[in-house]
C-alpha cells in the first residue's frame, strides 16, 4: 500500500494562497484499489503533476462541506466514471456532502452522484465496500455532520481524523489505528476552534499509540514554523513515530511494520511547465502567442482593433 500526499496545506487561508498544495491524499493499492481522500482545490492537477492517473481511482471520500476538502470531487468523479459514461467507483461522504444538511452542501451535484455507489455516513456508521470496512468517526468542526474515518483492510487500520478539535470520543473512535493521519493546523498548544494543534495531536497519540502518525493539512503558522522539527518533537514526547507530510510525499507502507515506511519524494513531472524555469516559460509564452496568431485566434481582437480605428 502507498499513501500519497497531493497537498498538505490546510485551512482556508492556506488554500487560498497555495503556499502548500491542497489536493488531499491517496491511499493506493489497498487490496488492489485506489482511493482519493478529501480532494481540495488542485487535486486533479496535482494528480498529474506527481505522475498519477485520476482514472484509476476506485473511490472518493469527502469528509465535510469545506472547500479545501471537496473542491475537486466532481472532476475526479468524472475521471473515475470516464466522463460520466460508465458506472464505476464509490463516493463516500458525510450527509452534508451528498444530501446537504442545513446550510452545508450538498457539495457534489445530483448529476455527479448518478454513476457511482453512494455511501453516506455519519459518525458511528460501519459500512463495507470492496474488501474494506469503513467506520465513520466523529468530528467537532464547523460542519456539524462532518466525519473522519477508520478504514480496515485485513486487520490493518488506517485512521483519518479530518478537521476536528480534540475531545475524548475522538480517542475512542480512532483507538487501535495502525496509522493515524491527522489534520494538525497549528504548532504548539494554542489551537483555533474546531482544529487540532500539536498539543491536541500529542494527547491523541499518547492514548491511541498508533505505529505511525502523519500530520497533514498544515496551517500557515505550522508551515512557517518548521513542521519537520515539530514532528520530531512530537515523536520524542509521545514515542510514536510522527511524520510531517509534504507535497508529493509517497509512503510505501509495509503492513507488518508501518513505522519503517519508505519515504519517497515524487518528482514533479510538470515542473518545466509550471514556471519554475522562467526562461522556459517566457519562451513558451512567446511561442503560444505566435501559435495563436498563426491559428487566427487573435482575429477577433484584430477586427475589434479595426472597428475602433474607423
Ligand atoms: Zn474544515
Amino acid at each position: 500500500m502507498k499513501l500519497i500526499f497531493l497537498g498538505t496545506g490546510g485551512g482556508r487561508f492556506s488554500a487560498i494562497n497555495q503556499r502548500r498544495m491542497t489536493g488531499g491524499f491517496r491511499i493506493d493499492n489497498l487490496g488492489g484499489k485506489n482511493y482519493h481522500v478529501d480532494p481540495g482545490p488542485g487535486a486533479l492537477v496535482r494528480t498529474y503533476q506527481f505522475g498519477l492517473d485520476p482514472r484509476n481511482i476506485d473511490g472518493i471520500f469527502v469528509s465535510h462541506a469545506h472547500t479545501d476538502h471537496y473542491n475537486d470531487a466532481e472532476i475526479l468523479i468524472e475521471a473515475m466514471t470516464r466522463g460520466m459514461t460508465q458506472d464505476n467507483g464509490h463516493i463516500i461522504g458525510a450527509k452534508s456532502v451528498l444530501t446537504g444538511f442545513d446550510k452545508w452542501g450538498p457539495c457534489i451535484s445530483k448529476y455527479h452522484q448518478t454513476k457511482s455507489n453512494l455511501i453516506e455516513i455519519e459518525s458511528g456508521d460501519v459500512r463495507y465496500f470492496d474488501n474494506c470496512l469503513i467506520k465513520a468517526t466523529p468530528t467537532r468542526h464547523g460542519d456539524p455532520v462532518g466525519v473522519g474515518f477508520q478504514m480496515e483492510y485485513k486487520d490493518f487500520k488506517i485512521s483519518y481524523t479530518s478537521d476536528t478539535s480534540y475531545f475524548q470520543e475522538l480517542v475512542e473512535a480512532h483507538m487501535d489505528a495502525d496509522i493515524l493521519i491527522a489534520s494538525v493546523l497549528r504548532p504548539g498548544g494554542r489551537s483555533i476552534k474546531g482544529h487540532l494543534c500539536s498539543q491536541g495531536f500529542i494527547n491523541l497519540l499518547k492514548e491511541i499509540k498508533p505505529k505511525l502518525a502523519i500530520m497533514t493539512h498544515l496551517g500557515l503558522k505550522m508551515i512557517s514554523n518548521n513542521p519537520i522539527g515539530e514532528a520530531k518533537r512530537i515523536t520524542r514526547i509521545t514515542g510514536v513515530k510522527t511524520l510531517a507530510a509534504f507535497d508529493g510525499m509517497s509512503l510505501d507502507i509495509n503492513f507488518n511494520n508501518p513505522a519503517r515506511a519508505r519515504i519517497v519524494s515524487l518528482k514533479d513531472v510538470d515542473a518545466p511547465f509550471h514556471g519554475s524555469n522562467n526562461n522556459l516559460s517566457r519562451f513558451e509564452r512567446k511561442n503560444a502567442n505566435k501559435l495563436a496568431i498563426k491559428h487566427g485566434e487573435t482575429d477577433e481582437f484584430a477586427q475589434m482593433d479595426k472597428r475602433f480605428n474607423h
